[in-house]
């Protein structure tokens, strides 16, 4: 079968390897489509994320859907034909954190396209039958269905973080995790969501994907003491800085955005505001309702795959670079015959 290496940074070549065979709790899926994530972008165009660093040739991608050809002996509710997407990180399933349900802390999790593991752009994959769901009939388009990967960090970062009924929340980056964040909290009964970004395309397409208002933070002023809850899919400095101002004291703030190693923050301001700073770190328990999400915002996020191209070594080498250089890019998605 055919795969995508990632040799150096942005040398990529094409390999032929043996099709894996699934052990008794895999299943076998042959991929139809990946979705281009910022971590493969980074991954191609840097060779490493923070401790994270490619040192071995590494298959990129993370965000997949295909059909199950072959299940394990052991597996049971799914079958050969059936259409999937795949929760990309395998935990050890005996540490502290998997054993209290927190598997996405696991220290041993064997996440696609974190090296030393490989990822999803290539033909078949096994994968844990566990993390494996079926596709609702509603979503036709396996593109679409790629979707559930991001939609998850917003419903894990949405369960960390608990708003209320009726919570005024803002969404600091409206990029996918931004519309991920919105759409989750929007799900959970948040009212008044506003987005917020610099760029005013982006800012168009957070309307179009359902956020009640728009701020460009660039030539608008945030209300003062007005959200109940943030969320902060930037990792910009700038944003923790307005964030605490436009949140209310005794508010949280949800960090979901990866910045530089080092950042800074008024901290004091949290402080003495009482802003509570919840983390979350991709997701866990948390893919059937992204499913659920994709589903109920079919329209919408259709709309957000700008660029679609089938799967071959020139595309995939087309589809980085469209998602690391043009503004305009929604979700590039690589289609498989
Ligand atoms: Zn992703
Ligand atoms: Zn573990």
């Amino acid at each position: 079968m055919k795969a995508i290496y990632l040799d150096s940074i942005q040398k990529l070549s094409e390999r032929d390897i043996p099709t894996p065979v699934p052990k008794a709790h895999q299943v076998l899926v042959q991929i139809k489509s990946v979705g281009i994530c910022g971590s493969d972008v980074h991954y191609w165009h840097n060779g490493r994320i923070g401790s994270f660093v490619v040192k071995e040739p590494m298959v990129l991608g993370h965000e997949c859907s295909g059909v199950v050809v072959e299940s394990g002996g052991e597996v049971k509710g799914l079958k050969r034909g059936d259409r999937v997407v795949i929760e990309p990180g395998e935990p050890c399933r005996k540490c502290e954190y998997c054993m209290s349900g927190r598997y996405n802390l696991c220290r041993d999790i064997a996440f696609f396209a974190t090296p030393p593991y490989d990822g999803c752009l290539l033909e078949y994959v096994v994968f844990d039958s566990n993390f494996v769901y079926k596709i609702p009939d509603e979503i036709e388009d396996f593109g679409l269905a790629t979707l559930a990967e991001p939609m998850a960090v917003g419903v894990f970062s949405t369960s960390r973080l608990k708003p209320r009924l009726g919570d005024r929340a803002i969404v600091f980056g409206a990029g996918i995790i931004g519309i991920a964040c919105m759409m989750a909290a929007r799900a959970v009964g948040c009212k008044e969501i506003s987005v917020a970004d610099i760029r005013d395309e982006r800012l168009a397409k957070a309307l179009k994907m359902g956020a009640d208002r728009v701020i460009n933070l660039k030539s608008e002023r945030l209300p003062e003491n007005h959200y109940d809850v943030g969320y902060d899919a930037t990792g910009a400095d700038q944003c923790y800085a307005l964030a605490v101002q436009a949140v209310k004291p005794g508010g949280r703030m949800s960090l979901v955005g990866m910045g530089p190693d080092m950042q800074s923050a008024p901290l004091v301001e949290y402080v003495c505001r009482e802003i509570n700073i919840v983390t979350s770190f991709r997701y866990a328990n948390s893919f059937p309702q992204a499913i659920s999400l994709v589903k109920e915002n079919k329209g919408r996020l259709e709309e957000f795959i700008t660029h679609r191209l089938p799967f071959d070594l020139k595309n995939v080498e087309r589809a980085l670079h469209t998602a690391f250089s043009d503004q305009s890019a929604g979700k590039v998605v690589l289609d498989f015959a």
